[in-house]
């Protein structure tokens, strides 16, 4: 067996080299159409990453997700199973240290979970673990007697983990900690995303910024009211945030 991409859900994706035979019957991820699906008995993804670029990641993913949904309403398999493994398809030119070739397969693997919710639980993780490792031991936020850059002259503390509270009563609001602050470790345990997505002018004059448009599975997997909910959802713990993408 040559190299093997173990995606969840049981999937596999195996990986030839130059010299190996792509097998017969195998449907181009460029061309997937609903047409081949109905003449195949088992659909078996070709995948040669030389023949397609970046720009054609959304198209395709999207139009696999299209076209994996009709083929399970018409009790179509995706797969054959070799060794015990079911292979989903096979891939050439793929560079495992190409982190956008990874990203592609990344929506790959989410699109062959079984239903949408945990589809946005994969997302979900994948882009908060991205996000927590681009961030890791680096202190990009320059904390100093725990004052970030961007509040250094100020007497705010724990960076920008605040938000205002209206009192019940009066015209003024208070700025308080987020509850959701582990006091202890100063980690976030809501794991929001949207918060985790957020840069400030300090990061920003860094270099440093998010956009839902560059990254793969967001990009793909969510309808611009989703967008919306992802960006400005802050201060929100991750079920809240799932419960209200299921909905858009
Ligand atoms: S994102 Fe900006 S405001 Fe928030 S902790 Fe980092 S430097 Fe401070
Ligand atoms: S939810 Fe946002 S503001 Fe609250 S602790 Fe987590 S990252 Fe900080």
């Amino acid at each position: 067996m040559n190299n093997i991409i173990e995606l969840d859900n049981s999937y596999y994706i195996e990986i030839l080299n130059r010299n190996n035979e792509i097998p017969v019957n195998t449907v181009d991820i460029c061309h997937l159409s609903l047409i081949k699906v109905l003449k195949s008995k088992n659909i078996v993804l070709r995948i040669d990453f030389d023949k397609f670029n970046i720009r054609d990641y959304k198209r395709i993913l999207k139009n696999l997700l299209r076209v994996k949904n009709v083929a399970k309403i018409i009790n179509k398999e995706f797969g054959i199973t070799e060794k015990e493994k079911k292979i989903i398809a096979y891939a050439t030119n793929f560079n495992e240290s190409n982190l956008k070739h990874k990203d592609f397969i990344s929506g790959i693997n989410a699109i062959f979970y079984k239903t949408r919710y945990e589809r946005y639980n994969y997302i979900y993780d994948t882009v908060c673990n991205y996000l927590d490792g681009y961030f890791y031991g680096k202190n990009l936020c320059d904390f100093k007697n725990n004052k970030c850059g961007e509040k250094r002259n100020t007497s705010s503390t724990t960076g920008c983990c605040h938000h205002f509270k209206h009192k019940a009563l009066g015209p003024f609001s208070k700025l308080v900690l987020c509850e959701y602050l582990n006091k202890e470790s100063y980690t976030c345990d809501a794991k929001c995303l949207p918060c985790k997505l957020f840069t400030c002018d300090y990061l920003e004059n860094k270099g440093i910024k998010f956009k839902i448009k560059d990254i793969l599975l967001l990009d793909v997997f969510f309808n611009p009211i989703q967008k919306y909910f992802i960006k400005y959802m802050v201060f929100t713990p991750k079920d809240k945030i799932l419960k209200r993408l299921m909905k858009l």
